[in-house]
């Protein structure tokens, strides 16, 4: 890979950022300095940012805390998306929100530029579970958990793999809810099937990864491999 490329993508800055730093004698390889950004970089190159090693990144992950009103796409003519919250921390990189949260919805949603990652997480077959706190309008009965259990039938007929649901309040309208599939407004249309309304939503895990408390809404945070690999 060249090394003006390597540097942009690796400091995450611009091309022209990175000739910038080449021309001022700021990028090393292997210890020495070196300007021309066409070089072609080997295996096992060591390339230095005022002496700070870089280490190359094919992908980033990131956990976003999504706050209400902002909506899970990449553009938007008249929303603020979870990409505009990450601002120009990442100009070379194509993020997108692997799975969607609605827009009165909050929580954890997970930011790639790895395609192949978002899929395996996305697809049904892998049974990654999404965990949720529901705050229903109506108390959570029997019937109900029964019924996610065994799998509910939407109203359009769709039939739904099982679900968990339990409650986390005496008065049973704070719930969890656990599920392996992405169906559109899929937990409110659940509650809808027993004549419960849906007042907040909030996603707290995908998979084995629980989103980080310290994040406020709108924060995000780079996740390590190790988090990466819990996810699935
Ligand atoms: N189910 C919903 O109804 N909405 C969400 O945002 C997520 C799951």
């Amino acid at each position: 890979m060249r090394l003006d490329k390597y540097l942009a993508e690796t400091a995450q800055c611009t091309r022209s950022e990175a000739k910038t730093l080449l021309s001022r004698g700021r990028v090393t390889v292997n210890g020495a300095v070196c300007k021309k950004g066409d070089t072609q970089l080997r295996e096992g190159d060591s390339v230095a940012v005022d002496g700070a090693p870089l280490a190359y990144q094919q992908f980033v992950y990131l956990m976003l805390n999504k706050p209400e009103g902002v909506v899970s796409a990449s553009t938007d003519k008249r929303d603020t998306t979870v990409v505009d919250l990450i601002g120009d921390a990442y100009p070379r990189r194509e993020l997108f929100p692997a799975g969607r949260l609605d827009k009165t919805s909050t929580g954890f949603v997970l930011l790639t530029d790895d395609g192949g990652f978002a899929h395996e997480i996305l697809a049904p077959k892998r049974h990654v579970s999404k965990t949720y706190t529901v705050v229903i309008d109506t108390p959570l009965t029997e019937e109900m958990r029964r019924g996610f259990a065994e799998g509910v039938t939407l109203a359009d007929g769709t039939a739904l793999s099982p679900a968990e649901v339990e409650a986390l309040t005496p008065d049973g309208l704070t719930v969890k809810v656990r599920l392996r599939q992405g169906v559109y407004h899929q937990i409110k249309r659940m509650f809808g099937v027993y004549g419960a309304g849906v007042n907040a939503l909030h996603r707290d895990a995908i998979g084995g990864l629980a989103l980080d408390p310290a994040l406020a809404p709108g924060q995000w945070r780079e996740l390590s491999a190790e988090e990466v690999t819990a996810i699935t």
